[in-house]
């Protein structure tokens, strides 16, 4: 579903990716960790092109993004961001939130917005708050709408950057268990994050990054149970 072959991403003097190489399949579930400022946003950013890459093929859903003649708003419709803040309308409702998107860009009417909205909410155990606004939502209530209104799009895969960092720690189980479902039914995820028990359970394949690299990867019992190198170690020992 996502392929990224020499990857690399400079802002001004400063390298952020050095050569990233690495691929996402159909259906599985891929966590990035890795320290503060190692380019895990920016490598994200860099799949939907959020940040044009300086180098390197980066190909999404069988459509190469980097391909100058690419439609990329087409592309982004197929893919799913669910980023640390929530980023919903304040003025609108919970299931207005999640009808907008549908109806401008994938001009579906209204009843059918609202019927695919309203199932979007029962996934993420919000049915009773269709008529909240934003603002009478907590943190994880409202995390949990904006991946609803990811998934009201129909997207082939979705990134998710950090989307537990912001909130109380009470409330970052939902939401993790809502990924964690998401998981279970096949959606293609790459995911950035701290939590690392979710990426042991969850993950098909974690992939360590320090310094623009991908420093190791493999199954989670290997690079969170057993890592090979010194800085997976070192990283490890700090945030578990
Ligand atoms: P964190 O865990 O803190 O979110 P990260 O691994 O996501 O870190 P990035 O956000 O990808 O790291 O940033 C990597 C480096 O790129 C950092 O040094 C950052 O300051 C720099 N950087 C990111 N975006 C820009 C930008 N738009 N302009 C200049 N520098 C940037
Ligand atoms: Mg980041």
């Amino acid at each position: 579903a996502i392929d990224v072959q020499g990857l690399r991403k400079s802002f001004g003097e400063l390298e952020v990716l050095r050569g990233i190489d690495f691929s996402v399949a159909r259906g599985e579930v891929v966590c990035v960790i890795g320290p503060s400022g190692s380019g895990k946003s920016t490598l994200l950013r860099c799949v939907n092109l959020l940040e044009e890459p300086s180098a390197g093929r980066v190909t999404v859903a069988g459509t190469e993004v980097t391909d100058p003649d690419v439609d990329i708003d087409l592309v982004r419709r197929r893919i799913g961001m669910v980023f640390q803040s929530f980023n919903l309308f304040p003025h609108l409702t919970a299931l207005e939130n999640l009808t907008i998107a549908q109806r401008r860009v994938l001009h579906r009417d209204r009843p059918e917005a609202e019927r695919i909205a309203r199932a979007n909410l029962e996934r993420v155990g919000l049915s009773d708050k269709a008529s909240a606004y934003p603002a009478q939502l907590s943190g994880g209530q409202q995390q949990r709408v904006a991946i609803a209104r990811a998934l009201s799009m129909d997207p082939e895969l979705m990134l998710f950057d950090e989307p537990t960092s912001a909130l109380d720690p009470e409330l970052v189980g939902d939401v993790l268990a809502v990924m964690r479902g998401l998981a279970q039914d096949g959606m293609t995820m790459l995911v950035v994050t701290h939590e690392m028990s979710f990426a042991r359970e969850v993950a098909d394949r974690v992939v360590f990054m320090d310094g623009g690299v991908i420093v190791e990867e493999g199954t989670p019992e290997r690079v969170v149970g057993a890592p090979q190198h010194e800085r997976t170690r070192t990283f490890l020992a700090r945030v578990l």
